[in-house]
């Protein structure tokens, strides 16, 4: 290089040797540039102030320009976009282009070229005002525009064009950036239709962070959960639903964490309490790579796709006349009864119920009269079921009734007894007071059958027995059956008159001391005779009592029979033992027992140390209850307790601890097996020492023999009742027995 040149370079901040960067060749090239541009007098200055001859000048400038082409033309390469220059005038100067062949027309047919030349209207115009926007402003114009690439496919492209400083041959230039938009206006698009989607959708749209909080809702959440979509974003999805209802289950989210997805249907509260069902579909999606996890949740409100589910699931499975459920549900309901009983240790029962004479109803007055006595019938059995039972229409006028939990064949005959009794009263249908009654059979399962069909099949034979024997009659498929129904029936109706009359009396049966060898009390037994039966054990009537609500007026006869009788042996000069009365369980939960006691015993100014009460361990006494509040009465009035039939029941020792019991009875079972089981003779030694460690007395009961007597000595035993000491007897002999001992005492 000319050494001059270099000088000059170098008063101009440049140095020759190394490529100077990208400014310096800048204001070095506006620099020759100018000159260039301006005249001949600029140039020949420049010449001159560079020291350099004029073909120096040009090679320079052709060099500074031909090492700038090479640099622009990197650049050019390295952007998609298109970079055209043009003069003033509209001639293309310069493309670069690192894809030419997407170029409308090939390169080396537009430089030289103008607009006119290449593009035809309405494109000519449209770029001719681009460049007139551009050159008249001396600013950045911006256009976007259709066009045709090289291929012949039509692009969308955005072109901006800005003028330059740089003059060409004195005219100005103009550099255009086109940048094919096509692909980002079609995402973009696709965005705006999607974003217009989501939020149009009728189907809730919530996406939750990686912390699952709420980062979008779509209007339909609004809707859906009733909440302000402002309201929720940042929190969590519980904000969606009511206090106690959770949208999304552990269990969701854990299936969702493995395997990305889940759906399935969920019942919520609202915000305001009103329920929801939804259709939930949860997607976990990772928007970018290295982005965390972010969930996306469909809600769809299927409220009333579910309300009309369920209806139409009702209509198919319930009667349309009466409502209550059809064949087919009772037939479903019939077979889960019938599993449930083959694997408890309870019977269930299956009632068959025909109406009588309701042909002839529906034949005389029509059948909307039959169709609304059916409803009537309906209506009224439904009211004396129990809420588990499951009563059903057949078909026609034959209802049937699935009753679980049976224990007792009494509680049948209570239910059949009910049963017949709905039909006492007249139906009312308009202005008819209709008169009907039911034939019923019964099937006992799974006894009477394993099958739902054999059941139903033996109900119904049964339920032609009862219409056979006369209507409004009920007949077991078992005739075993509803002959002890029958006396069950009996004996119920004959425990209302024998209260009424005189056929109750009590017997005693004394008590032991097997230390002393005394008698130390006697134990008041019920009895009823029976006019033309004979005698009926207490083991019969009492729970039919119990169950007939007949216990209450019972056991108040027995207590002032007992009163009674203290005061007539008082008067016949007896010193009275100790009298224990038994206790049904259904009279303890009764309030007011303990001043019943009080005032009778007042009455009869009976001392309270006369009397004992026996109740039995089946009852559980929680503090604060009527029965803890009896009892506590009565041991306050110094009357003693005990528990009679001890080991068959279910006592605990929290239970035995909770109360002052002075005594506790062995049962029955557990002597008679004495010597002959060892398990016995072990419970019975248990209980003497766990009874004594609680500071009660035992009485053993039924104690029939001398080696049983014997055992219970040995063992510790203190008190023996049973037939081998004496059996129930009068007061008379109770007394002649009081008589005995005080002479035995006194001649001693
Ligand atoms: P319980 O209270 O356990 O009465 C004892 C029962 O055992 C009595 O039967 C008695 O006759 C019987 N017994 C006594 N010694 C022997 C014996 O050595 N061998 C045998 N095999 N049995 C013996 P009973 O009188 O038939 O009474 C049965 C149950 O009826 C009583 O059992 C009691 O639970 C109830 N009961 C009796 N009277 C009344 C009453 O006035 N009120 C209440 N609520 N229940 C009563
Ligand atoms: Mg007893
Ligand atoms: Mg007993």
């Amino acid at each position: 290089m000319h050494r001059l040149l270099k000088r000059q370079l170098k008063k101009l901040g440049l140095d020759a040797e190394r490529v100077p960067d990208q400014e310096q060749w800048q204001r070095f090239l506006s620099l020759v540039d100018e000159a260039y541009a301006q005249s001949d007098q600029d140039r020949y200055t420049l010449e001159r102030s560079l020291s350099i001859s004029s073909e120096e000048m040009q090679a320079l400038y052709q060099r500074l320009k031909s090492s700038s082409e090479a640099r622009m033309s990197a650049i050019a390469k390295a952007f998609p976009d298109m970079i055209f220059f043009q003069d003033e005038e509209g001639r293309y100067l310069d493309v670069l282009t690192s894809r030419p062949e997407e170029l409308y027309v090939p390169p080396e047919k537009i430089i030289g070229r103008t607009m006119e030349d290449i593009f035809d209207e309405p494109l000519l115009g449209l770029f001719r005002k681009l460049l007139a926007d551009a050159l008249n402003s001396g600013r950045l114009q911006q256009i976007e525009y259709q066009m045709p690439n090289g291929k012949g496919e039509l692009r969308m492209y955005e072109a901006r064009m800005v003028p330059m400083e740089f003059r060409d041959e004195g005219k100005r230039s103009l550099l255009t950036v086109v940048r094919d938009v096509t692909d980002i206006r079609r995402e973009e698009t696709r965005g705006h239709l999607v974003a217009k989607a989501v939020s149009a959708a009728r189907e809730g749209i919530v996406i939750l962070d990686e912390k699952k909080h709420i980062v979008s809702a779509n209007p339909a959440v609004e809707s859906i959960c009733q909440v302000a979509v402002t309201e929720i974003l940042g929190k969590g999805l519980s904000v969606l639903c009511g206090a106690e209802t959770q949208l999304l289950e552990d269990a969701a989210w854990r299936i969702l964490d493995t395997q990305g997805r889940w759906h399935g249907e969920v019942q919520i509260c609202r915000v305001d309490g009103t329920p929801v069902s939804l259709w939930l579909n949860v997607d976990r999606v990772n928007p970018e790579s290295d982005m965390p996890p972010h969930y996306v949740i469909l809600l769809n409100d299927i409220t009333e796709l579910h309300a009309s589910r369920q209806e139409l699931e009702r209509l198919a499975t319930h009667d349309y006349l009466t409502g209550l459920p059809n064949r087919i549900l009772f037939q479903d309901r019939l077979e889960q009864a019938l599993a449930r009983t083959q694997r408890s240790t309870c019977s269930g029962a299956l009632f068959f119920m025909d109406l009588d004479r309701f042909k002839i109803i529906n034949d005389s007055l029509g059948h909307q009269v039959g169709d609304r006595l059916l409803q009537a019938v309906a209506n009224r059995l439904s009211a004396h079921i129990r809420p588990a039972d499951t009563l059903a229409r057949m078909g026609g006028d034959e209802f049937t009734l699935i009753v679980e939990d049976l224990r007792r064949p009494e509680d049948i005959v209570q239910l059949l007894e009910k049963l017949q009794e709905a039909f006492r009263r007249p139906f009312r249908v308009g202005q008819h007071e209709l008169r009907t009654t039911a034939s019923i059979g019964v099937s006992i399962f799974p006894r009477d059958g394993r099958t739902t069909d054999e059941l139903i099949k033996n109900a119904d034979t049964a339920m032609y027995a009862a219409k056979e024997s006369g209507r409004d009659q009920y007949r077991f498929f078992t005739e075993r059956l509803t002959l002890s129904a029958y006396s069950y029936f009996d004996t119920e109706q004959g425990l209302h008159k024998a209260l009424a009359g005189d056929e109750f009396y009590l017997v005693y049966q004394p008590q032991y001391e097997l230390s002393s060898g005394q008698l130390v009390g006697v134990e008041a037994l019920l009895r009823w005779h029976r006019p033309g039966q004979g005698l009926i054990s207490p083991s019969t009537f009492i729970p039919m009592a119990e169950m007939a609500g007949l216990i209450a007026p019972l056991g108040a006869w027995v207590r002032e029979a007992v009163c009674k009788q203290i005061v007539a042996w008082q008067e016949a000069g007896v010193l009275p033992p100790k009298v224990a009365i038994n206790l049904s369980s259904r009279e303890l939960v009764k309030p007011g027992l303990n001043a019943s006691v009080a005032s009778l015993l007042a009455r009869y100014r009976v001392s309270a140390e006369l009397i004992e009460f026996e109740i039995t361990e089946s009852v559980i006494i929680e503090r604060g209850d009527v029965a803890y509040q009896n009892l506590f009465g009565l041991t306050e009035m110094g009357i003693e307790l005990a528990i009679d039939d001890f080991g068959t029941g279910h006592s605990s020792l929290v239970n035995l601890k909770r109360f002052p019991l002075a005594s506790l009875k062995i049962d029955r079972s557990f002597v008679r097996d004495l010597l002959v089981d060892e398990n016995d003779e072990a419970i019975v030694r248990a209980t003497i020492v766990l009874a004594r460690s609680f500071g009660m007395k035992t009485v053993a009961e039924g104690v029939e023999n001398h080696q049983q007597l014997a055992f219970l000595r040995e063992a510790g035993c203190d008190r023996v009742q049973g037939f081998v000491c004496g059996k129930p007897m009068s007061a008379a002999g109770i007394a002649r027995l009081l008589e005995k001992a005080a002479a035995a005492g006194s001649g001693e």
